[in-house]
């Protein structure tokens, strides 16, 4: 694929994030307005642009067609906001920001066009129920002759402008149960749409939505490429496991993103996210380029603007992951800038720019990868229907999850364990490109990863006998991709166990055996929230890491103990984690979530096992190693024969609870740390802290080598010079 240097060069980025309702029509405001109120008179394009300069921004996202329907340009076709006047807006901005090598992508939204709503609504996409709403953003069938429509608007949009590419928004909002989808379903399928994902066939109307998807996507991209073979066509990826499947879109539609692109606001899915959506993103793309989004507001479009150090923190953790940082800002109604948002962009642009000779070409150090499905999300949302509980105690109920489904929890629990205990952390997935760079890993994380294919089942099943490790959890593989549960794990001859029922007790405990799995860990019975699996061993060649002890009782009814949970019960001697050697490689199970109950509690014994699990199976250490910084990521890359190590700190403020809410994460002060030791590649001949080269000694003793940093602000990079030779 041809692919231009300034998609992955480019890596200071903005989003100028502006639907800005033009109520000179009265179907923008439901008919209760008809005055402009200064919406969009006092755009200055050339000011605009200065303020990109300063910033030190390399390519602005500006918008062609807001989610109104309102065009930003002299179209003949669309409704232009009026606002603007005679300004082309788009087209100035084009042009200025071109003499300051500013790369522009226009903004599009495609689901979402209340002014063709207003006038089509015919063409409106209608949910579960049979409605159509006009309550803020009305969606649009991408099956009816708006598509026509939107080839039309793209055709204009690349004739007029030298555009650089075009960043395709809300793709992300099906099903669509209008009479025109009820047809081709029923023509495709001989059956009638399901309607709820309750109900029979709703992950074959998922997957059969998934490539009418791809099919829109792709005519809208070869428009736009007959016109401009190098303007990138960028999909906003709304398809992390925070999406629902069925809002459409899946891996299986990033081939047709010129990068990736994907919104990774910490105020929607937490601190952990941008460095998250950062892997994702890239695992997504196969190591093509990808960007992700951060917001310079509190809390999403609210006007505010976020401490410089928690933009810092999320920009940091983003490009230390290879990924560009596009933050979204908006203008005010009348298109004048907030000019402290482009102070804090200068001060964040300024720090990635001087880093650039380290960012570009380097490459992350395989050594675990996180395995991802989207067969297991298609799954999870008929399995596991969200329902927030009905009332809080002080401490999650024992079965917080009754379903075998708990993607989110499984995933983002994996997640920040091996953040934590410093593992560098890759994903990869069940699409057959990615299972190609399994290879390149030291050992393969399934957190109750539903269902495999046969194919993937035997790729893992290699993997183990070449030398890898694999760890899983819960009811991986024992699923089939309809969501019907098997006899038995299809991986059962890899785990040395097979498949029994799930408990009764929603509240087991483990017991740990002694071991190279349990070193460290607690003595005590660590208690289990959720049911485990009932599993007996296949093989003698197995080892016990854990038994389960069940509880005295089962909670119910009259019968309780205490306020909370029963204390463990005797030892029923079944295995709960089991461990062994295949071919050259090794192989854990457990049949309980460790990541998950990680997720809900943050336990350290929860970490602490799933970091031992993964650093047996790997049977070898990661290239670098620290103790403690929980609140440190620690990213070591690899360019050419060095390392080069991103040390990314953000210390959160605590949280005010009430009910199910709490306080937004929010970081306010730069950290500073001190001493910090890490061990280093014994090859490494020296050491310096960039971009700054100042030399750190190197300490040796035995077959070992460290450095100490001492001081350590939010963002520190080290290099290790024939780290990796
Ligand atoms: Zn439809």
């Amino acid at each position: 694929m041809h692919q231009p240097a300034w998609y992955s060069k480019n890596l200071r980025r903005i989003f100028f994030d502006m639907h800005l309702p033009d109520w000179t029509e009265p179907g923008q405001s439901g008919g209760r307005l008809d005055g402009l109120q200064n919406v969009a008179t006092a755009f200055d394009p050339k000011a605009i642009v200065a303020e990109f300069v300063r910033a030190r921004i390399n390519v602005a996202v500006i918008f062609a067609k807001c989610q109104y329907g309102n065009f930003y340009y002299n179209t003949q076709i669309g409704h232009k906001h009026r606002g603007l006047g005679n300004l082309d807006l788009l087209g100035e901005i084009v042009e200025e920001a071109h003499r300051h090598n500013i790369r522009i992508v226009g903004y599009y939204s495609n689901m979402w066009d209340t002014q063709i709503a207003r006038t089509h609504p015919e063409w409106m996409a209608q949910d579960a129920n049979g409605q159509s709403s006009y309550d803020r953003w009305p969606s649009l069938c991408l099956n009816s002759p708006y598509r026509d429509l939107v080839h039309q608007h793209l055709h204009e949009m690349f004739s007029l402008y030298d555009l650089d590419g075009i960043w395709s928004d809300i793709l992300s909002d099906l099903p669509c149960f209008c009479p025109r989808c009820q047809d081709l379903y029923r023509q495709a399928t001989g059956e009638a749409m399901p309607r709820s994902p309750q109900k029979d066939g709703w992950i074959k109307m998922v997957r059969w939505q998934q490539e009418y998807l791809g099919d829109y996507i792709a005519s809208c991209r070869e428009v736009v490429k007959t016109l401009n073979p190098d303007a990138a066509f960028v999909i906003n990826f709304f398809g992390t496991p925070y999406a629902n499947p069925s809002q459409g879109l899946s891996f299986k539609h990033l081939p047709l993103s010129d990068f990736g692109s994907s919104e990774g606001y910490t105020e929607w899915h937490g601190l952990l996210f941008p460095s998250y959506a950062a892997r994702y993103m890239r695992a997504g793309m196969l190591d093509r380029p990808f960007e992700i989004l951060t917001g310079r507001f509190v809390h999403t479009w609210d006007f505010t603007v976020r401490p410089l150090a928690q933009m810092r923190f999320e920009a940091f953790s983003i490009v230390a992951n290879g990924g560009a940082v596009c933050v979204d800002d908006e203008p005010y109604h009348d298109g004048r800038m907030e000019p402290l948002v482009f102070d804090h962009l200068e001060n964040i642009f300024s720090a990635i720019e001087q880093r650039e000779p380290y960012l570009h070409e380097a490459e992350p150090m395989p050594y675990a990868a996180l395995y991802h499905s989207q067969k297991t999300r298609e799954i999870d949302e008929v399995l596991n229907p969200p329902s927030p509980p009905k009332k809080l105690s002080l401490v999650p109920k024992s079965n917080v999850n009754a379903s075998a489904a708990d993607l989110l929890p499984s995933l983002m629990g994996s997640f920040k364990a091996l953040i934590e205990a410093h593992l560098p952390v890759q994903m990869v997935d069940e699409r057959p490109e990615s299972l190609a760079t399994l290879p390149r890993y030291r050992i393969v994380y399934l957190p109750n990863i539903l269902t495999l294919s046969e194919v993937e089942a035997d790729t893992l099943r290699q993997f183990v006998h070449n030398g890898g490790g694999l760890v899983a959890t819960g009811a991986t593989s024992l699923y089939d991709a309809m969501g019907q549960l098997r006899d038995n794990f299809l991986l059962a001859d890899l785990f040395g166990v097979d498949a029994g029922p799930r408990g009764d007790y929603t509240f087991p405990y483990f017991e740990f055996a002694p071991g190279p799995l349990t070193t460290g860990l607690t003595g005590r019975p660590l208690p289990h929230y959720t049911a485990m699996w009932h599993v007996c061993p296949n093989t003698d060649a197995i080892k016990i890491a854990a038994t389960r002890r069940n509880p005295l009782i089962e909670t119910c009814g009259e019968l309780y103990y205490h306020n909370n949970q029963p204390s463990p019960g005797p030892d029923t001697h079944e295995p709960a984690i089991v461990y062994r050697e295949v071919g050259q490689g090794r192989v854990v199970y457990c049949a309980g979530l460790p990541e998950s109950n990680y997720a809900r509690l943050g336990h350290s014994p929860y970490r602490h096992l799933i970091a031992n699990m993964i650093r047996w199976a790997a049977q070898a250490e990661p290239p670098v190693q620290v103790e403690g910084w929980l609140n440190t990521e620690i990213v070591p890359t690899r360019l050419a024969d060095d390392l080069i190590v991103h040390l990314i700190t953000g210390l959160p403020q605590r949280a005010v609870r009430f009910g199910f809410y709490h306080t937004a994460d929010s970081i306010e002060e730069q950290a500073r740390l001190s001493n910090i030791r890490l061990r280093i590649p014994t090859t490494t001949t020296r050491a310096w802290r960039v971009p700054h080269n100042e030399e750190l000694p190197i300490e040796r003793s035995g077959s070992a080598a460290w450095i100490t940093l001492p001081s350590v602000g939010d963002w520190e990079t080290v290099q290790l010079i024939d780290a990796v030779k």
